[in-house]
């Protein structure tokens, strides 16, 4: 495929292609499947994505923040046909084997030394898994997790998200012992809190859960995303997690960075928890890890390792095509992947917080690299949210040919593949101007 310069959109969306393949999907297919809107792929290269009517779309959310090196990147397509060709799996739970071993060296020195690696398949899988080795070692009964968090969709994962109560109604009862707290959303603090403060009132807030209902010694973990993802892209104030670590610290709780949508280089760093310094016991990675191929990673202190082998496995986790596709990934952030997705990061957010100037229901444009969310407001001066707006937005890029997608009750996420140029994240400002000034 050409790459190509601008999206091309030339038929009615959905095409007759696309249009049929989601008739067959709709009466086959598990009802719990969302379609925000009517796309179906059929290749890709680099940010760019062809569907099955030859429509050409600019990919700005990279299947929601997987697809890291881009469509179809030759050196990932080789690393994977290279492991395919030789085998496909023997059961890491089982067997060692050299692609994971050196996956998991190159994930601890990334993560900064001192971790020990299980490998899963997906992030709520991550999570579980992290559950489970706070639970063997701590013992303790409580997890203080935050609202608005999404850490995944089994049972386990399920009781720390919190993100939207769709995702739980009709499933209870949970995992116990989970407690939530607010995330501090500098743009909606909570308890009615000044920005400035929305940090400390959690804090406080966390304090007074201690001394009232939740003995600290009884708590085995906080559970924290450096950026809210699902919950809409919320970056909390400068200070607030070192300031949670430090809290953690002093009762013995171990702090677990639920890293899959922030991690492997999104924001511009390996680890978002990198920018203020964080030192977790606990790291969860999936998500773009091996752009596009199922593997999760947790990555545990050395001294959390103490449960004895069978204690946890699974049979497909740690796949070494999905290992090779991660080791071909990391080559590419290293190689310079991660330093574009700061330097394009920063440019994409500067030029799109210019659209607020004539398009003041834009309330704000915040993130790190390329992680980035629009969140739409009805009034600016009482910033109340505006999910009908952002959904119109998102319509109208898609008719434009700019796939974006919804993150909590009123931001548009942009998450695309690390690959994007700086000409690509202009043309896409372009564009979402465009559908702004259209639907003002
Ligand atoms: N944790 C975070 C922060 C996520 O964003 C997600 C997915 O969106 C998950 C966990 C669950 O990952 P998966 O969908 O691979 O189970």
């Amino acid at each position: 495929m050409k790459t190509l310069q601008r999206p091309e959109v030339h038929t009615p969306l959905p095409g007759p292609k696309a249009k049929e393949v989601l008739a067959r999907d709709e009466r086959v297919l598990s009802t719990s499947y969302v379609r925000p809107y009517p796309f179906v792929p059929e290749a890709g290269e680099g940010v760019w994505i062809r569907d099955v009517d030859g429509n050409v779309f600019l990919d700005l959310m990279a299947g929601i923040a997987v697809n890291t090196t881009g469509y179809a990147h030759p050196r990932v397509v080789e690393a994977v046909r290279e492991q395919a060709a030789r085998f496909s799996h023997v059961c890491f739970s089982d067997f060692s084997s050299e692609p994971q071993v050196s996956l998991a060296e190159r994930l601890d020195r990334l993560a900064g030394g001192g971790f020990r690696v299980y490998f899963g398949n997906s992030g709520t899988e991550g999570v579980e898994a992290a559950v489970k080795v706070v639970r063997y070692h701590t013992r303790r009964p409580y997890i203080l997790a935050f609202t608005g968090a999404f850490h995944g969709r089994t049972l386990g994962s399920l009781a720390l998200t919190s993100s939207n109560s769709k995702y739980r109604k009709g499933f209870a009862p949970l995992l116990p012992g989970v407690v939530h707290v607010p995330y501090p959303h500098p743009y909606r603090p909570p308890f009615g809190a000044k920005p400035e403060d929305a940090g400390q009132v959690v804090l406080d807030y966390i304090a007074h859960l201690f001394k009232t209902k939740l003995p600290p010694d009884e708590v085995g973990a906080i559970f924290f995303e450096p950026i809210q993802g699902e919950g809409g892209y919320v970056v909390p104030p400068q200070g607030f997690l070192p300031a949670l670590q430090e809290l953690a610290r002093r009762h013995g709780i171990l702090l677990v960075a639920d890293e899959v949508q922030t991690g492997s280089g999104r924001t511009g760093r390996f680890l978002a928890s990198a920018y203020e310094g964080l030192d977790p016991d606990i790291v969860i990675l999936a998500k773009g890890l091996a752009s596009g191929y199922p593997i999760s990673a947790v990555l545990f202190k050395e001294e959390l390792s103490s449960w004895p082998p069978g204690a946890h496995g699974s049979t497909f986790g740690g796949n070494p095509v999905a290992a090779a596709a991660a080791t071909a990934t990391l080559d590419l952030l290293e190689e310079g992947l991660m330093q574009n997705a700061y330097e394009v990061g920063a440019f994409l957010r500067e030029e799109l917080a210019k659209l607020q100037d004539d398009f003041p229901r834009l309330g704000d444009v915040r993130g790190r690299g390329l992680m980035i969310g629009l969140d739409f407001v009805k009034d600016p001066g009482t910033r109340e949210e505006d999910p009908e707006l952002r959904d119109r937005v998102a319509e109208a890029a898609f008719a434009k040919g700019l796939l974006t997608l919804p993150a909590g009750p009123s931001t548009l996420r942009l998450s695309p593949p690390l690959v994007l140029s700086r000409a690509e994240a202009a043309l896409a400002v372009e564009l979402l101007g465009e559908v702004l000034r259209e639907l003002a």
